[in-house]
């Protein structure tokens, strides 16, 4: 694939879901116009690079996966010279960047301002090998960031394990805790208390929320919320429905939940979560990203409670930046350091994604 002497890098391509990952090399060229050349540093596995590897949502193949990455600026492309913010960058930078990129100026950007949600947006992590630059995900040792991309440069006190995660799981929590419209004073329920929950139940302290009650089975990571903000982790399935609504509607007092984040990714919590809200509260969806995402629920409760329910899916630009300010701010008040709890090198891949497949770590990392 590559020629003696011109620069290569190493990619995990899979040829199919499930089948295992094989370490290619591809050419890496000079950045054209727009472009960044960088040099991985971290990337961190998500749950929705574990649900493409398994085939449970579509994704191309041969492929390579990977969208939490962080990495240090090799060169430039022409036209790039500032990030997001007006900070000037240079080769040596460490950056992050938003998950996702736009073709151009369009009407979702323009007017409806959902820049993701732009005809033709692409993610990174989430297009084939074949694709030029062939490196656009996170698993590997380079990536280049295409334009109409939004960068931003990391302060030098952040940790790589404390950065890595914000330009998915942070961002899409600061999306989600908006779209809640989370204040002070808030009765918050989060339901699920893996990455996005605990940062979820950190950003609704940050917000104001006076209360936060997590959900989740699995006792260590209800016993990690406890140093994310959660005043009352449950386990949902140590009690029936019935049990687990008046167990959280008499935690809020004086009558339910302001608001309800599911963050589980599990479509059937969503009736019992609607059962935890006052009159008028929210319910946002931040975790069914898998297709057919089917329940049934009794919308009569949602009229007749004045609910108002939302989805969110990927972020607005300004979220990125609110997310790296959030744990700028706060990472002496929040261990997010401890979060990313498992190191794996490049060619140790397949083991970091049995790992956290089987959430024996909370966040896998590669660090090529
Ligand atoms: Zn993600």
């Amino acid at each position: 694939m590559a020629v003696p002497g011109e620069r290569s890098g190493r990619l995990a391509v899979y040829d199919a879901p499930n089948a295992p990952f094989e370490i290619r090399r591809f050419p890496v060229r000079p950045p054209r116009r727009g472009e960044v050349l960088v040099k991985i540093r971290m990337s961190t596995i998500c749950r929705s690079d574990i649900h493409s590897y398994l085939g449970h949502r579509p994704n191309p193949c041969p492929g390579v996966l990977g969208h939490e990455i962080i990495g240090t600026i090799v060169e430039l492309g022409e036209g790039i010279t500032h990030d997001m913010r007006g900070a000037p960058l240079a080769a040596g930078d460490r950056i992050t960047w938003s998950e996702y990129f736009i073709p151009g100026p369009n009407y979702c950007t323009e007017v409806l301002d959902l820049p993701q949600k732009s005809p033709g947006v692409e993610k990174y992590g989430h297009m084939a090998v074949t694709q030029d630059p062939h490196h656009h995900g996170g698993f590997g040792d380079y990536c280049y960031v295409l334009p109409q991309s939004w960068i931003l440069k990391l302060p030098a006190e952040l940790t790589d394990e404390e950065a890595t995660p914000i330009n998915c799981g942070v961002a899409t929590m600061m999306c989600v805790t908006e779209r809640a419209g989370i204040g002070m004073g808030d009765a918050v329920v989060v339901q699920g208390l893996g990455l996005l929950g605990l940062y979820g139940a950190a950003i609704a302290k940050a917000r104001g929320a006076r209360l936060v009650i997590g959900l989740d089975t699995v006792a260590a990571r209800r016993e990690l919320g406890a140093k994310f903000g959660v005043d009352h982790a449950l386990d949902p399935a140590s009690m029936d429905e019935a049990g687990l609504v008046a167990t959280v509607r008499a935690l809020c007092q004086p009558e339910g939940a302001d608001v309800v984040l599911e963050v589980c990714g599990s479509p059937e919590v969503v009736a019992s979560g609607i059962r935890f809200l006052r009159n008028g509260g929210r319910y946002v969806l931040g975790g069914v990203v898998n297709p057919d995402a089917f329940v049934s629920i009794d919308v009569n409760q949602i009229l007749r409670k004045l609910i108002t329910l939302r989805g969110v899916h990927n972020y607005h630009p300004r979220n990125l930046i609110e997310a790296l300010d959030f744990v700028q701010a706060n990472r002496k008040r929040f261990p997010f350091h401890d979060l990313v709890d498992g190191k794996y090198r490049l060619e140790e891949i397949g083991r970091a994604f049995k790992d956290a497949g089987e959430r024996r770590v909370l966040r896998a990392a590669i660090v090529p």
